[in-house]
């Protein structure tokens, strides 16, 4: 395993070269064998636990790592904080896969920074193990999102409102550029860096937008630059919304612009289905709703056309005006793959009229009825055969004519409308369906209960065998596997008291 460090080459105003604290006893508790293999990183946990050990929780660098703590800023819910930046991670360099794509590799807890203000750099081995569970379930749903490599405990306490048991995270992305770091040097008016970091973010997401060695960055390629970044953040949160998923703190600087989920800290699932819910603790005003994401996602992005302006155009006019028709039709797009999405929760290949209602009444009988969001589908996607198709469309003719619409229930009705719809063609819809409908997803309360047995038994003889039966279970959320049915319940209290928090 050899590393580089591209991202420390853009020069000293991008990052702080620091190094990791080391750590008391690290001891290695998960390691991500298919997504070591998918790097060439070929250790095994069993005959390599040691070093892994060493190696990820920052002990022993691996060899050609620098590391570095980044500079980024960010708008924290509405308010820009100009300094924000690793203040408890440390970028140890990147590593390229076959296929030629670089990754960065990031450990999460490995000491403090220039940038840790208060913070003690470190993390508390519950949000290491939470952040795992979640981003691999979430990978296995088909979400773009960075994963975990590798999980160590440190053998010593960190402080919270009690003391923890600490643990480094090694976390796996295309990059770590966010809104924010470009926020970071808009705010200084450092309009070469702000060049600097474009011409590298394209090099590393976009490679096929580069300009010929030599050539200066041009506002065209920038234009180009800002569709590309807005095209990859459409199947982000389209695919939150399919699964149910809350990312809860979606701040500048926890957008990044390779559209992959980052920070997992707050995040949560639905449960029933309500355009409001919310559980972070935080999220007084709900601003990071369930329903509002989509809006979100776009003022984030218009917060990223404020950096890029300058490199567009010297007129802020006419660099205005090449921006503003992309940020609408992004909002267009969004709006078009969200519905398209849905209909395929429907079983339904293409939109057409009339299917906005058909997804929004159900939507609507949902939130009023308490439905469980995953159960919902999976109920529908079970329950759907041609015979009872046909039963319901023939009584339906029968009965034209026959003004009954007052008498049959609001269900019912919408159940007719989808099946008409589907008629044609309803195991073409049922296989649709089982491809769009997650079985089961990393629910709270089972998340929450993994975590408390997890950590205990850590303290006493690392047994982390319920988190492996979950993990087991959520990395094939489509298949029905023998212990699917454990995870598939929804929180007998509707998670109703659940409250997440930030700090990992
Ligand atoms: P987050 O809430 O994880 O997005 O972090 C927001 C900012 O606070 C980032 O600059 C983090 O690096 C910093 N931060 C969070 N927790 C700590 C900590 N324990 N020590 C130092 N900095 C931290
Ligand atoms: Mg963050």
């Amino acid at each position: 395993m050899k590393l580089s460090n591209q991202y420390h080459q853009l020069g000293k105003s991008f990052s702080q070269q620091t190094l990791p604290s080391p750590v008391a006893q690290p001891v290695l508790l998960l390691w991500n064998e298919p997504l070591a293999k998918s790097l060439s990183i070929n250790y095994s946990s069993q005959e390599d636990n040691e070093q892994l050990a060493q190696y990820f929780s920052g002990n022993q660098l691996i060899d050609g790592s620098t590391p570095i703590a980044q500079a980024y800023s960010g708008h924290q819910f509405g308010h820009f904080n100009p300094q924000l930046g690793d203040g408890r991670a440390h970028l140890l360099g990147d590593i390229t896969d076959k296929q030629g794509q670089s990754w960065d590799v990031q450990l999460k807890g490995s000491g403090t920074s220039f940038f840790s203000r208060q913070g003690d750099g470190r993390c508390a081995l519950g949000p290491a193990l939470r952040e795992y569970m979640m981003s691999e379930a979430m990978f296995a749903l088909g979400v773009p999102t960075t994963r975990c490599l590798a999980v160590v405990a440190t053998g010593e306490a960190v402080y919270r409102e009690r003391p923890l048991p600490g643990a480094v995270v090694t976390r796996i992305a295309t990059s770590h550029i966010r809104v924010g770091t470009f926020q970071y040097f808009a705010a200084r008016k450092d309009i070469e860096s702000l060049k600097k970091l474009t011409s590298f973010a394209i090099g590393r997401h976009f490679p096929q937008l580069k300009v010929a060695e030599g050539e200066a960055l041009s506002g065209e390629q920038v234009v180009n630059f800002f569709a590309a970044v807005l095209n990859k953040q459409v199947p982000l949160v389209v695919s939150w919304l399919r699964v149910g998923f809350i990312h809860g703190v979606m701040n500048t600087d926890n957008t990044a612009i390779s559209g992959e989920t980052i920070d997992y800290g707050p995040c949560a699932m639905m449960n029933h289905y309500h355009s409001d819910t919310v559980f972070s603790s935080i999220d007084r005003n709900s601003r990071y709703a369930f329903g509002n994401q989509s809006k979100i996602i776009q003022w984030n992005m218009a917060r990223l056309a404020d950096c890029l302006l300058p490199l567009i155009d010297e007129d802020e006019d006419i660099a205005l005006a090449k921006i503003t028709p992309l940020l609408q039709q992004f909002a267009n797009d969004l709006q078009y793959r969200y519905f398209e999405m849905m209909v395929n929760k429907l079983g339904i290949n293409e939109l057409s009229d009339g299917d906005i209602d058909l997804v929004n009444d159900l939507l609507g009988i949902m939130a009023e009825m308490k439905l469980d969001y995953t159960q919902s589908f999976v109920t529908l996607a079970g329950n759907l055969n041609q015979a009872e198709v046909d039963n319901v469309l023939a009584q339906q003719s029968a009965e034209d004519g026959v003004d009954d619409e007052a008498e049959q229930d609001k269900w019912q009705q919408w159940l007719s409308r989808w099946y008409v719809r589907i008629a044609t063609d309803v195991s073409g819809a049922k296989d649709l369906m089982a491809k769009t409908n997650p079985l089961v997803i990393p629910r709270n309360h089972h998340v929450e209960a993994i975590l408390a047995t997890s950590q205990t038994s850590y303290q006493e003889n690392a047994d982390l065998s319920d988190l492996n039966n979950f993990l087991a279970v959520v990395q094939q959320p489509y298949t029905q596997l023998d212990n699917t049915h454990n995870y598939q319940d929804a929180p007998s209290d509707g998670d109703e008291n659940y409250h997440t928090f930030c700090g990992t």
